[in-house]
């Protein structure tokens, strides 16, 4: 088994990669930075999107697995005191069983940003989001090619279900889970009066639909994907769809996605 973990560098993070590094040498875990099949991501929620862009080019042909030195995250469902565990089970030794994971997939979203100076692919693992940097962005929504909306407000927040949870739920957004393969569209402030419109909720798109967002003034915009910040200010348009990439977790015990909600949200 070729593995490699990425930590969050706060001191807790480090001391458990080391420890993770021993224990998995003690049981023949191979360390492959290059092409590892299961990657480790130890620290936080913000760690595993990190892990998730550090290895964005093999996402076929790898599984994450995450562990939280804090609360509770929705990517990371090991405690740090269960690391040898963890290795144990990777490693296949022990009374522990099934030695195989449960190989669980989420959609992602796949982004094109075409701006006046060119045209880039994206792909997330939570969400995009779209603000103005100097006030109201003005942009046109279109789904499927036909206009939706003219928008103005502070932004919009495109999602995937597994991140559907993280800043679409501040929005209002619903959560999704994610065997559903959907992208969520979620207003950030929108101005709604007698002359400005726009839907007010949130919508689910199906995977073979597609979102089309236009920049509609000349703007100073900022876009994230993720955790990454891209400042633009030549924008033309975002192509929004579900993409046809999954990301994949290994998973050694259940951990359903409602009961994660529960844990993280209410109990
Ligand atoms: P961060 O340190 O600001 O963390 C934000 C919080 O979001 C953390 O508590 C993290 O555990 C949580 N989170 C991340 N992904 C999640 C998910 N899929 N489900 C539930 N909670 C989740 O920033 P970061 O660690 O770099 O993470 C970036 C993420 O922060 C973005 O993808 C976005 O979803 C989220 N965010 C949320 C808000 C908001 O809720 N108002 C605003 C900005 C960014």
């Amino acid at each position: 088994m070729r593995y490699y973990v990425l930590d969050r560098g706060d001191p807790l993070s480090i001391n458990l990669a080391e420890k993770f590094h021993k224990l998995a040498a003690e049981r023949d875990l191979q360390l492959d930075a290059k092409s590892p099949e299961i990657v480790i991501s130890i620290g936080g929620d913000g760690t595993m999107l990190h892990a998730f862009h550090t290895f964005i080019d093999q996402i076929p042909n790898l599984a994450f697995v995450g562990v939280h030195t804090g609360h509770l995250g929705f990517y990371a469902d090991w405690q740090a005191e269960e690391l040898s565990t963890l290795v144990d089970y990777m490693a296949g030794i022990g009374d522990i069983k099934p030695h195989k994971p449960r190989i669980v997939q989420y959609p992602l979203l796949e982004l094109e940003i075409h701006k006046k100076s060119g045209t880039t692919s994206h792909i997330a693992l939570n969400e995009f989001t779209l603000k103005g940097v100097d006030g109201t962005v003005v942009i046109q929504i279109d789904i499927n090619d036909v206009t939706f909306e003219m928008f103005r407000g502070d932004g919009i927040c495109i999602s995937t279900p597994s991140g559907s949870t993280a800043y679409n739920k501040s929005l209002g957004g619903a959560m999704v889970h994610p065997s559903i393969e959907a992208l969520q569209i979620a207003e950030i402030a929108s101005i709604n009066n007698r002359v400005f419109r726009t839907m007010g909720s949130p919508l689910l798109l199906p995977k073979h639909h597609h979102c089309d967002i236009f920049s509609r003034k000349e703007q100073r915009l900022l876009l994230t994907i993720d955790h990454n910040n891209i400042p633009v200010d030549d924008l033309i348009s975002v192509r929004c769809q579900v993409s046809d990439k999954k990301i994949s977790f290994a998973r050694y015990r259940p951990f359903p996605f409602w009961n994660r909600v529960r844990e993280a949200f209410l109990v």
